[in-house]
C-alpha cells in the first residue's frame, strides 16, 4: 500500500495508474542503488581528494555519469558545509535547476526548499536551513550584484559549462578574479566531453577529472534525402519504429526545437497511432491505447508534468516516445532512450548588432550537437540514431561546434552588470571567447541612449538603479521614469504581464470565440493597456480563476504575474522608488511606454504595415493587436516585440504621440522642417495652422541615429 511520504515524486510514482505499486521502502532502496549504479560513484574516493588539493577542478564526464545528482551530494557528505556555508550549483536552463533540485531531495530524503533548494528568476524555493542550492547561473550572476565574493558559499559548481551560456561565460570571468580574493572558495566546472580543455586552459592550467564512460554503440542512421517537413518526418519514424519493434526493446526520443514543434508533433503522432489501433484493435480515442505515453519537455511546460518524464514503467509493457527540445540533449537523462530522432535544428537566440535585433531562429545545429543527440540512445544498450539530414549536409552545412551564445546575442544587460561590477573597461573583461566588438559598442550605444551610462561610459545613478531590477534594462527603466511620472501603480503590473507567457487563451477549437472574447478586453490604444485593463478586471473580479476560463484568460499566467508584481515592488519598495496611481489618466502610461521604448518606434507605412524608424525595416502589426480597433491606425506606436514568422511582426504594440517620440529620444528623432520655406513667404506666424504643423511634424519625424553617434 501507499505510505505517508514527505515527497511528492514518491506519491506520484505509486499511485499513477498502469504501475505495479511498490511501497516508500523499496522506493528508498530503489534511489541508494541508482546512485551506487552511477558511474561517478566508483571515483567518488578519488574525487573528492582531487577537489580537497584543488582550488578549481573540471570534471568531464558522459551525461547520466551522475555529475549533477551527486557531485553537491558527495562534497555536502564531506563536510564543505560544515563552517556553515553552501554549496552552490548553477545550471543554464530553469527546467533543469528546478528538476536537479527535486531529484537530489528525493536522494537525501529531504523536504524540497530546505536542505536541498532551488532558485531561478522569481521563484526562490530555499530557506536559511538550505546547503544545496541550485539555482540557475543568471541567479547566480545577480547575486554577485548583492556579494561581489559570494561569501555564502564554500564551493560552487558550474554545472554544463559545455553549453556555454552567455551567464555561464560570464561568471567564468567574474571567478578569474574571486578566486585570487577568495582562496577558501572552490570552484568546479563540470562538462561534457566537448569543450573541457578550454576551460582547463583558461583557469592556468586546471586539473581535469574524467569519470570513466559506460556507453554503448550507436548506429547512426541519415537521411537519404534532404526532409522537407521535419516534424512530418520525425512523426512517421517514430510510429514506425513503435510499430515495427518490440515494445522492450527501448524508448523513444525525438528532438525538436521549441514548444511549437513539439506540440505539433505529439498530436500528429497520437492520431497516427490511433487510426492504426482503431483498425487493428477497434478502439476509439487515445486514452484507450495503453502501451504508450507520449511525452512532452520544453522550458515553458509545468513542473508536474515535467515529473512524468522520470517515471519507471514496472510493468514494462508501456513506450515512452519523449518530445524535447535541446534539453534532452545534456542537461537533463532520460533513462531507457533506444531510439533517438533528430531533426537537426535547434532554436538559437540570434543577434543582429547593426540592427539591434534579437530573435528566436530556428537554426542547423553543430556536429556536437549532433553526436550528442545520437549518444542519448546508448546509455542502457546499443541503439539507433535516425538523423533528418543528409550525410552530406552535416558534413558540408554543419559547424563543427556551437557558437557560444556571448558571440551571438544582445549584450546590453551583461554590460550593465559588469559596469555595476565595477568592470570599467567591459572591453578588456577576460572573456573566455570575446563577443564580437560591433556588439559590445552597440550595447554601450544601447546603455547611452538610457542614460544608464555617461558620456565616458561610466555607470549613472539612474544606471545602478535598473541593474537592480531582474529585468531588461527597457522595461527597468520604464518603472522608474513612472514613479516620477505618476503611474508606477499601474506600469509595474503591465511589466509583470509582459514576463509571463501568453495571458489569453486561444484554443485550437474555439478560435472565434475566444477571439470575441479577448476584443471585449481591448483598449484601442495601446495592447500594454489591454494588458492591464485585463488585469483590472481579473482583480475586480476577486482573481477567480472561474472567471478566467469564461474570458479564455490563462489562470496561471495571471497568479504568476501577481506573484511577479509583488516582488518587483518589493525591490521598488528596497530602493526607494514610489509607487504611484495615475488613477482614470492613462494617456500618462502611454506616455512613458512610448518614453521607455523610443528605441522600438515604428511609422505607418501601409495597411496594417509600418516602417521601423530606427533601422528601416518593414514590420507589420499582429493580428492580435488591440490597435486594429481603431477606425485608422495610429501614424506612430511603439513596440514591446519583434515577432520573426513568416513575417516580421511587431507585437504588444501603442500608438504614440510624435511629440512623446522627440521629447523622449531627441537624440534620435528630430524633424525636418521641409515647409519652412513656405512659413518665410507668408511672413513670420502666418501660414499655417498648428494643426497643420502637427501633420507636417507627424510625417517628417525622421531617425537621425547617424548625427550622434
Ligand atoms: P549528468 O549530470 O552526469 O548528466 P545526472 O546526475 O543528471 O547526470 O543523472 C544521473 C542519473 O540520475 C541519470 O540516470 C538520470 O536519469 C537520473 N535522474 C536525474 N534526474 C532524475 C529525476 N528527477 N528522477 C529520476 N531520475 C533522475
Ligand atoms: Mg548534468
Amino acid at each position: 500500500g501507499i505510505k505517508q511520504s514527505n515527497s511528492d515524486d514518491l506519491k506520484e510514482s505509486t499511485s499513477e495508474k498502469n504501475n505495479t505499486r511498490q511501497t516508500v521502502e523499496e522506493i528508498k532502496e530503489d534511489v541508494k542503488a541508482t546512485r551506487r549504479s552511477l558511474p561517478i560513484y566508483k571515483t567518488r574516493s578519488d574525487l573528492l581528494r582531487t577537489i580537497r588539493e584543488n582550488q578549481v577542478i573540471v570534471i568531464i564526464g558522459e551525461t547520466g555519469s551522475g555529475k549533477t545528482t551527486q557531485l553537491a551530494q558527495y562534497i555536502y557528505e564531506d563536510g564543505f558545509c560544515n563552517n556553515g556555508k553552501m554549496i552552490g550549483c548553477t545550471q543554464p536552463r530553469r527546467v533543469a535547476a528546478m528538476s536537479v533540485a527535486k531529484r537530489v531531495a528525493t536522494e537525501m530524503d529531504v523536504k524540497l526548499g530546505e536542505e536541498v533548494g532551488y532558485s531561478i528568476r522569481f521563484e526562490d524555493q530555499t530557506s536559511s536551513g538550505t546547503k544545496i542550492k541550485f539555482m540557475t547561473d543568471g541567479i547566480l550572476l545577480r547575486e554577485t550584484l548583492l556579494d561581489n565574493s559570494l561569501d555564502k558559499y564554500s564551493c560552487i559548481i558550474i554545472d554544463e559549462a559545455h553549453e556555454r551560456s552567455l551567464n555561464t561565460d560570464v561568471l567564468l570571468g567574474l571567478f578569474k578574479t574571486l578566486l585570487t580574493e577568495r582562496r577558501d572558495l572552490k570552484l568546479i566546472i563540470t562538462s561534457a566531453t566537448m569543450n573541457a580543455q578550454k576551460f582547463s586552459n583558461f583557469f592556468g592550467n586546471a586539473p581535469q577529472f574524467t569519470i570513466p564512460g559506460r556507453t554503448f554503440p550507436v548506429k547512426v542512421i541519415y537521411s537519404k534525402y534532404p526532409v522537407d517537413d521535419y516534424v512530418d518526418a520525425a512523426v512517421t519514424e517514430a510510429v514506425r519504429i513503435h510499430l515495427s519493434t518490440p515494445i522492450t526493446s527501448g524508448d523513444i526520443l525525438i528532438f525538436m526545437t521549441g514548444q511549437e514543434d513539439i506540440e505539433t508533433a505529439a498530436d500528429s503522432v497520437k492520431e497516427k497511432l490511433l487510426n492504426v489501433y482503431m483498425k487493428k484493435y477497434g478502439i476509439s480515442t487515445f486514452d484507450e491505447i495503453n502501451d504508450i505515453e507520449i511525452l512532452q519537455i520544453y522550458s515553458a511546460l509545468p513542473a508536474n508534468i515535467q515529473n512524468k518524464i522520470f517515471q519507471k514503467y514496472l510493468n514494462e509493457n508501456k513506450r515512452k516516445i519523449v518530445i524535447a527540445t535541446n534539453i534532452a540533449e545534456t542537461s537533463l537523462t532520460i533513462d531507457g532512450i533506444r531510439y533517438v530522432i533528430d531533426c537537426g535544428y535547434s532554436k538559437l537566440k540570434v543577434y543582429n548588432p547593426k540592427i539591434g535585433l534579437d530573435s528566436l531562429t530556428i537554426t542547423p545545429i553543430a556536429l556536437t550537437n549532433a553526436i550528442q543527440r545520437s549518444g542519448r540512445a546508448g546509455r542502457t544498450g546499443p541503439g539507433v540514431a535516425y538523423r533528418l539530414y543528409t550525410e552530406e549536409t552535416s558534413e558540408d552545412d554543419m559547424y563543427p561546434q556551437a557558437i557560444p551564445e556571448i558571440q551571438r546575442t544582445n549584450l546590453s544587460n551583461t554590460v550593465l552588470l559588469l559596469k555595476s561590477l565595477d568592470v570599467d573597461d567591459v572591453l578588456k573583461f577576460p572573456f573566455l571567447d570575446p563577443p564580437p566588438l560591433q556588439t559590445l559598442l552597440t550595447s554601450l550605444y544601447e546603455l547611452w541612449f538610457n542614460e544608464a551610462i555617461d558620456n565616458k561610459g561610466v555607470l549613472t545613478p539612474l544606471g545602478r538603479q535598473i541593474a537592480k531590477f531582474p529585468l531588461q534594462p527597457s522595461l527597468s527603466k520604464i518603472l522608474l521614469i513612472s514613479s516620477q511620472n505618476g503611474c508606477s501603480e499601474e506600469m509595474v503590473t503591465i511589466v509583470s504581464l509582459l514576463s509571463v507567457p501568453q495571458v489569453f487563451y486561444r484554443p485550437k477549437e474555439r478560435q472565434e470565440e475566444s477571439d470575441m472574447a479577448r476584443k471585449r478586453f481591448f483598449i484601442s490604444e495601446s495592447d500594454h493597456l489591454t494588458l492591464l485593463n485585463v488585469y483590472s478586471q481579473w482583480k475586480s473580479n476577486n482573481y477567480s480563476s472561474q472567471w478566467c476560463q469564461k474570458h479564455f484568460l490563462q489562470y496561471k499566467s495571471l497568479v504568476r504575474a501577481a506573484d511577479i508584481r509583488s516582488q518587483l515592488l518589493t525591490v521598488m519598495e528596497r530602493q526607494g522608488i514610489e509607487v504611484v496611481s495615475s488613477g482614470s489618466d492613462w494617456n500618462i502610461i502611454r506616455k512613458c511606454i512610448c518614453y521607455g521604448f523610443s528605441q522600438q518606434a515604428a511609422k505607418i507605412s501601409g495597411l496594417g504595415k509600418y516602417v521601423h524608424l530606427r533601422t528601416g525595416m518593414d514590420v507589420h502589426l499582429h493580428p492580435t493587436s488591440a490597435l486594429y480597433g481603431l477606425g485608422d491606425l495610429p501614424s506612430y506606436v511603439v513596440y514591446h516585440e519583434l515577432l520573426m514568422t513568416t513575417k516580421e511582426y511587431i507585437c504588444c504594440v501603442t500608438s504614440v504621440d510624435p511629440f512623446w517620440l522627440m521629447d523622449s529620444g531627441f537624440l534620435l528623432y528630430d524633424i525636418r522642417r521641409s515647409k519652412e520655406i513656405k512659413e518665410d513667404k507668408n511672413g513670420m506666424f502666418g501660414g499655417y495652422s498648428n494643426e497643420d504643423e502637427e501633420t507636417e511634424i507627424k510625417d517628417d519625424l525622421d531617425f537621425k541615429v547617424e548625427n550622434c553617434l
